[in-house]
């Protein structure tokens, strides 16, 4: 059983239900006719997707861009609720690009933070986003968080986070005059980033691929439908 949806929308229109071969993701008008979608791309005039992603954070927005590059020949649509894209979660961040130190070794988090970091970079620095790569230090202040944050730097080893160093007072201060620590991990792949314009980014190329955002497009219901639709991915 694969899951199907039908939505209930808000500012967009009225629920729609029943869909042949693809996911039912555009909104509708009051008179059931299928409206122009917000964004465009290849689906603008289509009121059923193959894919629709829920959200337009940064997750369904990365998610919906890797999609489409792998699977060009497929209709997807990101229905987001806001007006704007990437206004919750992703655009009230710390905004740092994590290094990958802190999860535990083989775990698909430390991999995925490790290779992750490394893509992110490479990624702002072809589209021109700014980011820093401004390092972090981890810092012991008392004696008995000493061991700990020795363990904590061989976890960062085992995760393969480049550049870790175990520093002494003199180098904490030499790199941070006003900190003050007895021992510090200097992490120099740690960077800082504005996520939502990355996430507005992975968007842009989401639509330039063809796939089509709607925003004002809030999804109240979900339905599981008793039969897939009868095409795969890879028949098209
Ligand atoms: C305080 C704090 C600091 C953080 N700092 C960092 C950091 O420094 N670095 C880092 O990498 N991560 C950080 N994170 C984690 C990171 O911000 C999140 O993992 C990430 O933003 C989650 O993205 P998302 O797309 O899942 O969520 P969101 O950005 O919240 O996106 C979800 C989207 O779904 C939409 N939506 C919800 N319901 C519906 C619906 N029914 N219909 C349509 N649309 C809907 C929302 O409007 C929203 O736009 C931090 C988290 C917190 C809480």
């Amino acid at each position: 059983m694969v899951p199907a949806l039908r939505y209930l929308v808000g500012a967009c229109g009225r629920a729609r239900g029943g869909f042949a071969g693809g996911f039912p993701g555009a909104c509708g008008s009051a008179s059931g006719r299928p409206r122009p979608l917000c964004g465009g791309g290849r689906s603008a005039s289509t009121s059923s997707f193959d894919i629709v992603i829920v959200g337009g954070g940064i997750v369904g927005l990365a998610s919906a861009r890797a999609l489409i590059l792998r699977h060009p020949s497929l209709s997807i649509g990101v229905l987001e609720k806001e007006k704007d894209l990437a206004v919750h979660q992703t655009g009230h961040n710390s905004g740092v690009i994590h290094s990958g130190i802190y999860y535990k070794p083989e775990s698909l988090k430390a991999k995925l933070c490790v290779q992750g970091a490394a893509l992110l970079y490479e990624y702002c620095q072809q589209k021109g986003i700014s980011y820093k790569r401004c390092g972090k230090l981890i810092v012991a202040v008392e004696q008995e968080e000493i061991p700990r944050l020795q363990a904590l730097y061989e976890r960062g080893l085992q995760n393969g986070v480049q550049g870790l160093r175990l520093i002494q007072q003199e180098d904490i201060k030499k790199k941070e005059p006003y900190c003050r620590g007895l021992m510090a991990i200097d992490c120099p792949h740690t960077g800082i980033v504005d996520y939502r314009q990355v996430a507005l980014s992975f968007a842009q190329d989401f639509q330039e691929a063809g796939g089509s955002v709607l925003t004002n497009f809030e999804v109240k219901d979900i339905e599981m439908a008793k039969e897939s639709p009868s095409r795969s991915i890879d028949a098209e």
